[in-house]
């Protein structure tokens, strides 16, 4: 496939704000908010799509971990879908109780994890941060804003599954 030259307007949002580096964009950088690397990695945007992202090498690892793994859950699917894995993984039912903890406390589900990397968040993020962070991506990827772009609605309702297993899990450990 053809490599974009340096373009102004790569056809695509990126994750970031607009005109953050609308200067100087003949090295393309990584996509992924806050990442100054360059993006020399591209990745489907969806399974059938043509479009790209642009990722530095550990960002498309992520992203390929990460993103599709919500992609075509309603909310309620993601939610029922974490609660199931963590009912058949014995721990996590009662390490919820501590309510939210570091990296690698046990306190959170993988698909807790899953869902706090989709909305570039630590593992420590507390749920005022998981809000803010979803209502972003939730915003840059609403249909409102991007009539009929596909790609968009994927990531859009994906967007809404990592929030759902979040939300519930706060809940969880509120009760
Ligand atoms: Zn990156």
């Amino acid at each position: 496939m053809a490599r974009s030259t340096r373009s102004m307007d790569w056809g695509f949002p990126r994750w970031r704000g607009y005109g953050s580096s609308r200067e100087a964009t003949e090295v393309r950088l990584c996509d992924r908010h806050g990442c100054d690397r360059p993006g020399d990695r591209p990745a489907p945007k969806s399974p059938n799509s043509r479009e790209r992202w642009y990722f530095c090498e550990a960002h498309a690892a992520e992203y390929n971990r990460n993103w599709n793994y919500f992609e075509g859950l309603s909310a309620e699917e993601a939610a029922e879908r974490e609660a199931n894995e963590r009912r058949s993984a014995s721990g996590f039912a009662e390490a919820s109780h501590y309510g939210w903890g570091g990296p690698g406390d046990g306190s959170r589900s993988r698909d807790e994890m899953r869902a706090l990397e989709m909305l570039e968040l630590d593992a420590d993020a507390d749920f005022e941060a998981v809000k803010a962070s979803w209502r972003r991506l939730a915003k840059a990827n609403h249909p409102d804003v991007n009539p009929g772009d596909a790609a968009a609605a994927v990531r859009f309702q994906a967007t809404q599954a990592a929030f759902e297993v979040l939300r519930r899990a706060e809940e969880r450990r509120r009760a």
